[in-house]
């Protein structure tokens, strides 16, 4: 759990630094079984004008592109991200044939504090396991929620509020 940890806290403070350069709030890294970083990114709606550049789905494109293959499975990569991943990046894990998912806050922190609309997840901790898929979340919250407490004082821009219908 410590390496898990350890992990969470690096992802944490490069977030808050790539969100000075204009960077969304949230950070994705994916690590071979022995430690190794395969690729990091940011999310980059904003920067990039895409809607689905989330952290999530920047690190899984970097890690495909990096090792040649559209099947990340054989590498038995595990997915470090900042915040519980929202709809979109759910379904491109389970494309991506990712194994192991750890995450900072949750989906109700990330709503609470900031507005974001996460999308409809029901019950997709079981559903990944169910698929071989392990999860752990609620990693380092504290310092999960200051990145996003700290974007939101800091009146950098939310792109995608809850909408009316
Ligand atoms: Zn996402």
């Amino acid at each position: 759990m410590e390496k898990h940890s350890k992990i969470i806290r690096e992802i944490l403070s490069q977030a808050k630094i790539n969100v000075e350069n204009g960077y969304g709030p949230f950070l994705a890294a994916l690590y071979d079984e022995t430690g190794n970083l395969i690729s990091q990114s940011s999310n980059s709606v904003i920067k990039d004008c895409c809607s689905n550049h989330h952290a999530e789905m920047n690190a899984i494109k970097l890690a495909e592109k990096k090792l040649g293959t559209y099947d990340l499975s054989k590498y038995n990569l595990s997915l470090y991200v900042t915040a519980e991943p929202c709809m979109m990046c759910l379904g491109a894990i389970l494309w991506s044939g990712i194994k192991k998912v750890f995450y900072s806050v949750s989906t109700k922190d990330v709503e609470e504090i900031t507005g974001f609309d996460e999308g409809i997840k029901p019950d997709w901790i079981k559903e990944f396991e169910n698929r071989g898929i392990e999860v752990c979340g609620e990693i380092e919250v504290e310092e999960g929620k200051k990145l996003l407490t700290d974007y939101v004082k800091e009146k950098r821009e939310i792109y995608k509020p809850k909408r009316e219908k």
